[in-house]
């Protein structure tokens, strides 16, 4: 059994009194965590099934990345890039070396990136294609999450994501996620891209149909549009490739990622692309004080040495067909569907499950942190290094609160 949370209950009196009110978290008050591990303030320990969102599938304060880090800030933390570093250029080759994209435009945030992903877009489509001057339309689907700018939100489908935001940015328009013929119906010369996550992670693990990926592509070229995934959450392992869109052979024509390009140790975030579309940025364009700094760099560096290394990403691809064949033998009727590839798993509940927030609490209290992802869907996504024997152990407690609330 867990201990009461005695410490525990005046950090979150504290977060409550003097922060904004814009998350619901679990009250699980974590003090230090190690690999998949986390322990709160009482002493309890959890395994961590959520990953930070997938920032961390390196697992939590790798030794490796941790000491590339301390080397880092001992030497030179923020250049700004004013002048040069001599971390980004070795950043760069090796982002093209694992990757095969010509060039990479860092940043630091995912939102960010997805906002410099619409402006190479922008300015490919008005520069290289020869859209008349705001006239450029890019297209999105409905269930997305690219993050939380006014822009971004603004072609969010979620009502409360825009709610007491507006107005916002227009050239966003909202097309069924999977559904090709929709897309084919809504491209005109004035579409300079297709902005799309490959699996949608926010919306619940939520994979198109087969075909959709290669579609878009497709019309992509047809209609001479930039096919843009967004990898922030499903690339870099999740899924058990480096990027969820090789599981369609298809390839974008600008790639997005953020989150676990650092392992968690910071935060840094880049669109990757070839010389016709990074090409557009001149001096002045664009910029970012953080990005592309000695230290968000030489930690990225590091994360994906790793992430190669540990052979994370192949980790990711059996244990999440492990997993999944284990949790496909609860029988609960609580349960609807579960979808997923490599680590990456939702776990639908019923409408008459009551939403999977007590689920989660449930499990938090049997030591496994899981996250409620829109309201009945139960994500589970650890750290890549997790073992066999860990998610035997996770499954144990998914498999005891299901019996229980049967
Ligand atoms: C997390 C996420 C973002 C936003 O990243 P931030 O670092 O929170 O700004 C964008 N797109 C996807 C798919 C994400 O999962």
């Amino acid at each position: 059994m867990l201990t009461t949370r005695s410490t525990a209950a005046e950090f979150i009196r504290l977060e409550d009194q003097y922060g904004a009110n814009n998350y619901h978290p679990l009250d699980v008050v974590v003090q230090r965590a190690e690999g998949v591990w986390v322990w709160d303030v009482d002493g309890n320990k959890y395994l961590d099934f959520l990953a930070a969102y997938s920032a961390v599938n390196q697992g939590h304060a790798h030794p490796r990345i941790a000491g590339a880090l301390k080397a880092q800030a001992e030497r030179v933390t923020l250049t700004s890039r004013a002048f040069r570093n001599d971390q980004l250029g070795l950043f760069y080759e090796e982002v093209h070396e694992l990757t095969g994209y010509a060039r990479m435009l860092p940043m630091n945030t995912g939102a960010e990136a997805v906002e410099t992903a619409i402006k190479a877009a922008r300015k490919w489509g008005y520069k290289i294609k020869g859209v008349p001057d705001c006239k450029a339309e890019i297209r999105v689907f409905t269930g997305n999450f690219h993050g939380r700018t006014t822009t971004i939100v603004g072609f969010s489908d979620d009502d409360q994501y825009k709610d007491g935001f507006g107005p916002f940015t227009p050239g966003f328009t909202l097309l069924p996620y999977g559904d090709l013929e929709a897309v084919r119906r809504a491209m005109n010369p004035n579409v300079v891209g297709i902005l799309v996550e490959p699996i949608q992670g926010e919306s619940g693990i939520i994979i198109p149909p087969q075909g959709f990926m290669t579609g878009l592509a497709d019309l992509c070229r047809e209609h001479r549009s930039l096919l843009i995934t967004d990898e922030i959450q499903s690339g870099l392992g999740r899924t058990g490739k480096m990027f969820a869109f090789e599981h369609d052979g298809v390839r974008p024509d600008i790639v997005i990622i953020g989150k676990a390009l650092a392992g968690g140790f910071y935060p840094v975030s880049a669109i990757l692309a070839d010389d016709e579309v990074m090409g557009v940025f001149n001096p002045g364009d664009h910029g970012s004080t953080f990005g592309g700094n000695p230290l968000g760099c030489a930690v990225a560096r590091e994360a994906l040495r790793v992430l190669v290394d540990e052979n994370m990403i192949e980790n990711s691809a059996h244990l999440g067909e492990y997993f999944m064949g284990k949790l496909r033998t609860l029988s609960s009727t609580k349960i609807q569907e579960i979808r997923g590839r490599g680590l990456w798993i939702g776990l639908q509940l019923t409408p008459q499950a009551g939403g999977a927030r007590k689920y989660c609490e449930a499990l938090q209290l049997k030591g496994l942190l899981c996250k409620e992802t829109h309201v009945d869907t139960i994500r589970f996504a650890p750290p890549l290094c997790i073992t066999r024997e860990e998610l035997d152990w996770a499954f144990e407690r998914v498999e005891q609160v299901f019996k229980e609330t049967d």
